[in-house]
């Protein structure tokens, strides 16, 4: 039986590592921007390996130029009367987070903190977050939304609302990023290049030069020349662009100097964190980088979800209301109220594109004669009468001529 050499193993190691690099974990709401050949502009939606309840394993691009941003939507409804955990909405997920629908009035959440992931205030957990920074910033904002005159709030929270939907905001962060990276995109390529065919094409005496210690010594010299050079600008990037997180700039140098399918996977590593400790809509991530198709598929996904979302709409509050705070009433209108205000500047982003949302919500054409009924949100097609989509939790369908 053949068995592989000491080299050859190094490269099926390093094509390993390579791989594991590139997968992403990705918890409940949080939507996947993955480019493709490091362009958004080409970009197919990244693909799910496997998952469960508590995230997706999703494989993103496998170029060292690609990149992958990750969009923390909004966890809870927010008004100027409270917070409830939840949100009917997943805009371009096809599953929604579980969310508990507690709810909470202002004044509950003035010692609203963060521990690890979660979210707490008054000892009940408000949502869970992607990681520990953005649940961390996510309990300030409450705490200081909570802490501030009753009369400015409502107005702070509609601020707090539309830097979701700030469109220049991430196209400059993903601008900046690819200025702070323009020297590793070409040499992480030529780092690949090198370890790869160069790599195979020399250990198997394919390239006409002999492979004495000199040939070698230059080839391992090159080496660590492109491995460290990569691992020295992803240094500077790093601090340029996350200027506050020593740690995790640290952890990724050392990193990057003990494997070399780190700095090669670097650009993605750095996408990830690009957004990683805001709040954004995808609609608006999908606005600052996608081409105006893409864009126009965004947005459709976006306003059927809003108008129609997956059932049920509201929480289920038999035992989310404390007796004597809140009535189930209340913690409706909440929901109610927080998703008029996301439908006020969805469509006010999307008469910015000149798109107009009726269009966007318009009945799909029939696949044949025998289609009668269709899903609002996901526009599966049924041929019976009164069916239910089990696709968007049972959700009631509609005819498709009127
Ligand atoms: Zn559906």
């Amino acid at each position: 039986m053949s068995s592989l050499s000491d080299v050859e193993w190094i490269f099926v190691v390093l094509i390993v590592l390579y791989f594991l690099e590139s997968l992403v974990w990705v918890r409940p709401g949080v939507s996947v921007f993955a480019s493709r050949r490091g362009s958004f502009r080409n970009r197919k939606p990244a693909m799910r390996l496997t998952g469960n309840d508590r995230g997706q394993l999703m494989l993103g691009g496998l170029a060292p130029t690609d990149m992958t941003l990750l969009c923390h939507e909004m966890p809870v409804s927010i008004t100027g009367e409270g917070v409830v955990a939840f949100v009917p909405m997943s805009p371009i997920n096809n599953e929604r987070p579980h969310r508990s629908g507690d709810s909470f009035r202002w004044p509950e959440l003035a010692d609203c903190r963060s521990n690890e992931r979660d979210v707490i205030a008054g000892g009940r957990t408000v949502c869970h977050m992607n990681n520990a920074a953005i649940a961390r910033r996510f309990a300030e904002q409450l705490s200081s939304l909570a802490r501030m005159p009753e009369n400015e709030r409502a107005e702070k929270i509609e601020r707090f609302r539309e830097a979701m939907y700030d469109v220049q905001e991430i196209r400059d962060r993903v601008e900046d990023l690819s200025k702070q990276t323009r020297w590793i995109r070409p040499l992480a390529s030529m780092l690949l290049i090198w370890i790869g065919p160069i790599g195979a094409l020399l250990y198997y005496g394919i390239l006409p030069v002999s492979r004495d210690a000199p040939t070698t010594v230059a080839y391992l010299v090159m080496l660590f020349l492109l491995w460290w050079g990569v691992a020295a600008f992803i240094f500077s990037a790093h601090r340029r662009l996350f200027r506050e997180d020593r740690t995790g700039r640290f952890k990724l140098v050392a990193c990057s100097l003990l494997s070399p399918a780190v700095p090669l996977r670097s650009i993605d590593y750095l996408s990830r964190e690009l957004l990683a400790t805001d709040l954004y809509h995808p609609l608006a991530v999908s606005a600052a980088i996608d081409s105006s198709e893409q864009f126009r598929s965004v947005a459709e996904r976006t306003m059927r979800d809003i108008e129609h979302p997956i059932a049920p709409e509201m929480p289920n509050t038999e035992s989310a209301a404390p007796p004597g705070t809140t009535t189930n009433e209340d913690i409706n209108a909440i929901v109610m109220d927080s998703r008029a205000s996301d439908w006020d500047l969805i469509t006010k982003l999307l008469s910015d594109s000149k798109i107009p949302f009726e269009e966007l919500l318009a009945a799909p054409a029939p696949d044949d004669d025998a289609s009668m009924e269709y899903c609002p949100r996901c526009h599966q097609q049924f041929e019976i009468e009164n069916a239910a989509c089990d696709q968007c939790g049972g959700r009631e369908t509609l005819p498709l001529r009127v």
